[in-house]
């Protein structure tokens, strides 16, 4: 018997293409752990069990007939339950879009498709990607699978957990302030948030639409490489891609870091930061060092001002994109209503968690007239200030190494009734979403049985870069899996 849920996407392949194993026997596999381990983790809203059988019959019919498959070909994926999937029921973790099933798929997940990846299943999240613990959702909240009184972080914790205990090979989550990485971080697999535009977000329900990105989660970075060259690159149906080249990541990123820069950003190693991480991560800076790094101290002056700005500029777009939740186009209607706008207003109270109302009444006020000067363009001014800082310091050094989250996993329900304290949870993470850089998560060792992530930032478009930084610390700590 194999053990499947430690094979990286290199692996399978080699496995199935010399027929070791088939690919209903993998699929089989991955759907008996999430049989196994998902009442305990809730990692997934909806499982897509015959469909997934049914593709791996396809994948073992190709293998037979001799045919040569794709990297991609047979490996089993699962998805926040934000992309838009053809024919399985798609709901953001709200209520508001229970039983809505698009007719239509995401690009990110056509392009997997036509790979030849294989979908077991959508995973559980914060409601619209609104969070840092996946606890703000109208459905089940994952478990962190370390200690399952803690959260997984968010939003994409369900991915989190469902890649991290080899419930799905990799998956795709969603990263707007923070919700790729900060999962990846307190669940102990790597998170990818790539540069603003690299990705297509066709068919993501759309949370901040100047801030979302699609991310990628994964046991290792060679298999986040295999899957950011699957799906990165300019799409006809989202015009904000730049037509920037696409590299074969997996051929240009595994470089010596001998020689290369990596700069330590003071702001990101003061107050707040537990003494545990603040530990892993200086530790995971020597070793960077012992590779050949060159370490340099430098500044990011404007640090301190992301977390105020982004829940500005957050909660303005959020208004924004929740208005097209009425209750009518999409998901469950209100009908006891006595007219139309009883039908808005008691559909989205039902249906709408409190916390995305909350974004949604601050993100009107922000915009009101007399109030967007003071507020929104405020907010906006401070988001050129930041990217400046990221720009001055990438003139210095390659990359900036940093904690991804101040604190390990914390305990369900911990901050939930406390707003302030979650954002906070995001304040190593925002800086480089408001700059629109790319940022990888990698653990980087436990602190009191939880794991720790280090978070690696590069210029845009600079995937490669981080990459390789992720892929040579790799090669020096492994991450335990959870037992
Ligand atoms: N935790 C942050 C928030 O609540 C980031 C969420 C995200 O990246 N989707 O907005």
């Amino acid at each position: 018997m194999h053990n499947f849920s430690t094979f990286s996407i290199q692996q399978i392949h080699k496995g199935l293409s010399a027929k070791r194993f088939s690919c209903v026997e993998l699929v089989e596999a991955y759907l008996q752990r999430v049989h196994e381990l998902d009442s305990k983790l809730n990692a997934f809203i909806t499982v897509t069990a015959e469909d997934a059988h049914e593709k791996a019959r396809a994948v073992d019919a190709k293998i037979a007939r001799g045919e040569q498959i794709g990297l991609l070909e047979g490996v089993p994926m699962s998805l926040k339950d934000l992309f838009c999937t053809k024919g399985v029921q798609t709901t953001a973790g709200s209520k508001i879009l229970e039983g809505f099933v698009p007719p239509y798929d995401a690009t990110s997940v056509a392009r997997l498709k036509s790979a030849g990846a294989v979908l077991l299943g959508k995973n559980t999240e914060d409601e619209f990607g609104h969070g840092a613990s996946s606890e703000n959702t109208g459905f089940s909240v994952p478990r962190n699978p370390w200690d399952t009184s803690r959260v997984a972080g968010g939003s994409s914790g369900g991915s989190a957990v469902a890649v991290t205990t080899g419930m799905a090979v990799f998956a795709l989550g969603t990263d707007t302030g923070g919700s790729v990485r900060q999962p990846a971080a307190l669940c102990g697999c790597v998170g990818l948030k790539p540069t603003y535009g690299r990705i297509s977000r066709y068919g993501v329900i759309a949370m901040a639409s100047s801030l979302d990105t699609v991310g990628i989660l994964a046991r290792s970075s060679q298999d986040i490489a295999v899957v950011l060259s699957t799906i990165a690159g300019k799409d006809p149906l989202d015009s904000t891609l730049p037509d920037v080249a696409v590299p074969d990541y997996l051929a240009v990123f595994k470089k010596s870091v001998r020689g290369m820069k990596v700069g330590i950003p003071e702001e990101y190693f003061g107050e707040g930061l537990e003494d545990g991480v603040r530990k892993r991560v200086e530790e995971a800076v020597r070793t960077l060092e012992s590779l050949g790094m060159i370490v340099k101290q430098v500044s990011l002056p404007h640090t301190k001002y992301g977390v105020a700005a982004y829940y500005i500029i957050c909660p303005s777009e959020v208004s924004a994109n929740m208005a097209r939740y009425d209750g009518i186009k999409y998901g469950p209607t209100a009908n006891d209503a006595r007219d139309l706008s009883e039908v808005y207003f008691r559909s989205r109270s039902r249906g709408f968690h409190p916390e995305v109302q909350r974004r949604i009444m601050i993100g009107t006020y922000a915009l009101s007239t007399g109030y967007y000067d003071a507020y929104y363009l405020k907010a906006q001014k401070i988001r050129t200030l930041v990217k400046q800082d990221f720009e001055e310091a990438f003139g210095e050094v390659d990359v900036l190494a940093a904690p991804v989250s101040p604190t390990v996993a914390f305990q369900l329900g911990e901050k939930s009734q406390d707003p302030l304290a979650m954002y906070m949870s995001d304040v190593f993470t925002i800086p480089a979403s408001l700059a629109g850089m790319p940022a990888v998560s990698v653990p980087c060792g436990m602190s009191d049985g939880l794991p720790v992530g280090l978070q690696i930032i590069g210029p845009q478009f600079g995937e490669e870069r981080i990459l390789t930084v992720a892929n040579a610390f790799e090669n020096f700590w492994k991450t335990p899996t959870p037992s």
